[in-house]
């Protein structure tokens, strides 16, 4: 008898703890999969994608493994999952290639809000060692996908491109080839993540609000559901290095397509054979997913 009654109160603390504990993991991954979010890092700068050169056989590996999990995330081609553009490189010409999705928005199918992230790097050294970019931009790339599982599960108002762009080491091509091929009035803005996996600081930094005063006031009111630091900064109005024309939302910026840029400062394993998996910093990755997930959800709500 007593002993039942052990194992009946046994149960009830069970009960209660694992209704805790789910309460926990409900507020924690509300949002998305943070194992997956990591995964996708870790595969991305693995040796076997060579650096993700442009034009090169790794670079088209990487190339598949976005494709195949847009695909798996049921995410449509933007007329074509393949962009292919011309890349001028040392008096000869190869091909770039951007890989673009299409999630149809419910309310206003013919605006596109375009969420970019490069999926190039440096390829490998002169003396032979692979720069994995994880944190540059693979860290990007994985966020893409985290978006599409998202907006598969919340159907969002406006239609959104999730767009992996080539050939941004090498000038920004596969974004500027994007842009030119647009009808501008059709975009609402470009979210643009570049390098958003590592901060000593624990700090986030966003680009682009002071060019257009909706997404300066979205920001301004953000709350933060995170512990990590979004500073507005980087901008030129703060004489630290300006981050206007620093990646591929530049080109939107030149066209006169509203931006918001986000990143993490330089770091001594930037555009080094050390960008690895193993050096990000897991906590403020998710964190800063989380965060430009959130933004894009309030532009998404609210329209810029
Ligand atoms: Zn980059």
């Amino acid at each position: 008898m007593k002993k039942k009654c052990i194992a009946l109160l046994s149960t009830i603390l069970i009960s209660v703890s694992s209704c805790v504990q789910n309460q926990d993991v409900k507020s924690k991954t509300a949002l998305f999969n943070e194992a997956q979010l990591l995964e996708h890092v870790k595969t991305l700068s693995f040796d076997m994608y060579q650096g993700r050169a442009t034009g090169s056989a790794g670079g088209r590996l990487a190339q598949n493994y976005i494709i195949k999990n847009f695909e798996d995330l049921g995410v449509q081609p933007f007329r074509n999952y393949k962009h292919d553009f011309d890349v001028k490189r040392n008096e000869s010409t190869i091909t770039g290639t951007n890989i673009l999705g299409l999630v149809n928005g419910t309310t206003y199918k013919d605006k596109y809000i375009v969420i970019s992230a490069h999926y190039d790097h440096l390829g490998i050294g002169k003396n032979g060692q692979i720069y994995n970019g994880a944190d540059d931009n693979a860290s990007g790339v994985a966020a893409l996908f985290t978006f599409a599982q998202y907006l598969k599960d919340n159907p969002p108002k406006h239609s959104i491109i999730l767009a992996a762009f080539d050939a941004e080491e090498i000038g920004l091509q596969g974004s500027k080839h994007f842009v030119r091929t647009i009808k501008e009035e059709n975009v609402l803005l470009n979210i643009n993540m570049d390098m958003i996996s590592r901060s000593p600081k624990n700090e986030l930094y966003v680009v682009g609000g002071r060019y257009h005063k909706p997404l300066e006031e979205i920001i301004e009111r953000f709350e933060n559901p995170t512990s990590t630091k979004l500073l507005v900064g980087h901008d030129g109005t703060d004489g630290k290095v300006d981050w206007t024309l620093s990646s591929d939302h530049s080109p939107f910026h030149e066209h006169g397509i509203p931006f918001l840029y986000f990143g993490n400062e330089d770091h001594s394993d930037y555009h080094t054979p050390s960008d690895d998996f193993e050096n990000i910093t897991p906590q403020f990755y998710i964190n800063a997913v989380e965060i430009i997930l959130s933004i894009l959800l309030e532009i998404d709500e609210k329209g810029v």
